[in-house]
């Protein structure tokens, strides 16, 4: 393709509201543009990147028996009121209404759907399992859309579901997909790890994510370098750090702790670690309000403390809610729900704290001396896992890392297939509820991640696999017809083989040529001017390393065959 006809429009300054480097890189480069916060239009380049993400996609999903369809995106909301989800998806739903007055949704997932098209077409025991996958566009009203493409509103997906008579017939196929997963993240160049994950609401043993480490990840994971343990942050554990305060025979006294609207600050001012001080907090959990403490020095994970309440919803009450209470927020003790039907749950690490300090139930007081022992609280383990904090296997420090998920895989159980009646026949004529597993990949989240994480000052460097051309020949002095003429014959004798190759025809000085080579990150660049021509050697410059090449004209062919395909 000759670049002059090409929409690659390249730009020289970052987009003001771009935080992430790929979200920076896919705009300037010509990539991506916003069309509005969190959507986005995919131009050519980003087309033939993304499609060679596909196809790999496919090639492994193809590889372990899945069936590729294409579902609809719109879907009635009857669908969705099989399984509740119409009401418990909540905002992040895209919902409309047809011209008659009916609801309905653009799929932010795939469930219902599958699972309706699999009961009312599969019907006995003898057609399982049966995998079905597609590629589409899903749509999430995320609250925060950001990074470009790494969390948009309107994305691609791959989402793949599978359909089993027993738990086992299901591990089977987990683990194909697991297998399928680490070699699609292989192939297209991103070191992704899997993690045993919380698999939240929708509930089952087998859930593991694929994160890989990126600076603007919104994941955090915490690994251990000595023992390899490692663990998602909602699941993590790390033993807390014993503390000595023995309780103390002062009594519990208020005081006066002005301007003081952080731990350290509080601590400072009353001259004690943060670690003798305890946080109240009230929560809301499934509507029922919960008290929760936890030492000055940690903080509440939110996924744990679900999982501990058993409770699908968990929050921290308003600060409205608190002033009905007669409550501010910061400045709560258990004193003030001590006559109430609230129960008390604590960090295990605050039942060493016996002489602590903790909010007064006033604005700007606290009370010192506090002992816990005189409340009646039930302790477990609900705090986030910190840097440094010691590995609960060897005890080494263990490191925390922001990660990027790419790809999820989970068992569903029979959550969609029981509520929609979807069932199979089994050998003895029973009907039985199908187990169900779920498989997703971001297609256009992993085309941002690669670039976060393969990228240098000058741009984009695409790894071969998904590179959107091979190579780019770059033709300096392009009005002159006899060094046109070669970079012509040049671009046809990579063509002719098969070698995706661009041929920047356009008529700009070097320097901007190069820049853009080196900003869309094409990985062989060629250079063809009046002194490569004459003397014969022409320069391929390896976008990876930075390695430049000397090669004869003949030897282009060959010699990028060899680095292409590695034959
Ligand atoms: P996240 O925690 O990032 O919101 P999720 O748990 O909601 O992800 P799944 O429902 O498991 O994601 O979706 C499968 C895959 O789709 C994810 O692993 C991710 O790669 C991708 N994905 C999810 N949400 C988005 C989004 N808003 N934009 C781009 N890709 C997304
Ligand atoms: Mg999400």
């Amino acid at each position: 393709m000759r670049m002059s006809r090409m929409l690659i429009p390249t730009l020289r300054e970052d987009p003001a509201d771009a935080e992430s480097i790929s979200h920076k890189l896919l705009v300037r480069a010509g990539y991506i543009r916003k069309i509005s916060a969190g959507i986005y239009a995919y131009l050519p380049l980003a087309w033939r990147v993304l499609k060679k993400i596909e196809d790999i996609v496919r090639e492994e999903m193809d590889a372990i028996g899945g069936q590729e369809v294409l579902m609809s995106i719109l879907m009635p909301k009857e669908m969705w009121d099989e399984t509740g989800r119409w009401d418990l998806y909540g905002d992040e739903m895209f919902k409309t209404k047809d011209r008659k007055g009916r609801w309905f949704c653009l799929g932010p997932t795939h469930e219902e759907q599958i699972t309706a098209l699999v009961r009312d077409n599969v019907s006995s025991y003898k057609q399982l399992p049966v995998i079905f996958y597609q590629i589409n566009t899903k749509f999430r009203d995320e609250l925060r859309p950001r990074f470009g493409v790494i969390r948009g509103r309107e994305f691609i997906m791959k989402d793949a579901y599978s359909f089993h008579t027993s738990v086992d017939d299901l591990k089977k196929t987990y683990d194909d997909m697991y297998r399928a997963y680490s070699n699609i993240f292989r192939r297209v160049g991103l070191d992704a790890e899997a993690f045993e994950a919380d698999s939240g609401a929708i509930g089952g043993k087998m859930s593991h994510e694929f994160l890989v480490p990126a600076e603007y990840g919104e994941s955090e994971v915490v690994k251990c370098e000595k023992c390899g343990y490692k663990a998602t942050i909602e699941v993590a554990h790390a033993p807390y750090k014993k503390v000595d305060y023995p309780p103390s025979d002062k009594p519990i006294e208020k005081v006066h702790t002005p301007g003081t609207h952080t731990i350290e600050q509080l601590a400072e001012f009353l001259g004690v670690e943060p670690s003798r001080i305890i946080k109240s907090m009230l929560y809301m959990v499934d509507g029922k309000i919960v008290m929760v403490l936890i030492r000055g020095d940690y903080e509440v994970n939110e996924t744990k403390l679900a999982k501990v309440l058993d409770a699908s919803e968990v929050r921290l009450l308003t600060p409205d809610e608190l002033d009905e209470m007669g409550l501010v927020k910061g400045y709560i003790s258990p004193y003030a729900v001590k006559d109430k039907d609230i129960k008390i749950i604590a960090d295990e690490s605050v039942q060493d704290v016996k002489d602590g300090v903790i909010g007064a139930d006033e604005t700007d007081y606290h009370y010192i001396h506090f002992n816990i022992d005189e409340f009646d609280v039930e302790y477990v383990d609900i705090r986030q896992v910190n840097d440094g904090d010691a590995c609960p296997v060897c005890g080494a420090p263990l490191k925390r890392y922001t990660a990027i998920e790419v790809g999820h895989i989970f068992n569903l159980g029979t959550r969609y297939s029981e509520p929609m009646g979807a069932t199979y026949l089994d050998e003895n004529g029973q009907r039985k509820p199908y187990i169900m597993g779920c498989y997703g990949i971001g297609i256009s989240r992993v085309m941002a991640t690669i670039v976060e994480r393969s990228h240098d000052e000058n741009g984009i460097i695409w790894p071969i696999s998904v590179a959107p051309y091979h190579v780019i020949i770059t033709v300096l002095d392009v009005k002159k017809d006899d060094i046109m003429t070669v970079g012509e014959e040049i671009y046809k004798a990579l063509t002719d083989a098969g070698i995706e190759t661009i041929l920047d025809d356009r008529d700009l000085r070097p320097g901007v040529k190069f820049k853009d080579a080196d900003l869309i990150g094409i990985p062989f660049r060629i250079v063809v001017s009046k002194k490569t021509v004459s003397s014969g050697e022409y320069e391929i410059k390896d976008r990876k390393t930075g390695e430049v090449f000397k090669v004869s004209k003949d030897e282009i062919v060959p010699f990028l065959r060899e680095k292409i395909y590695g034959q």
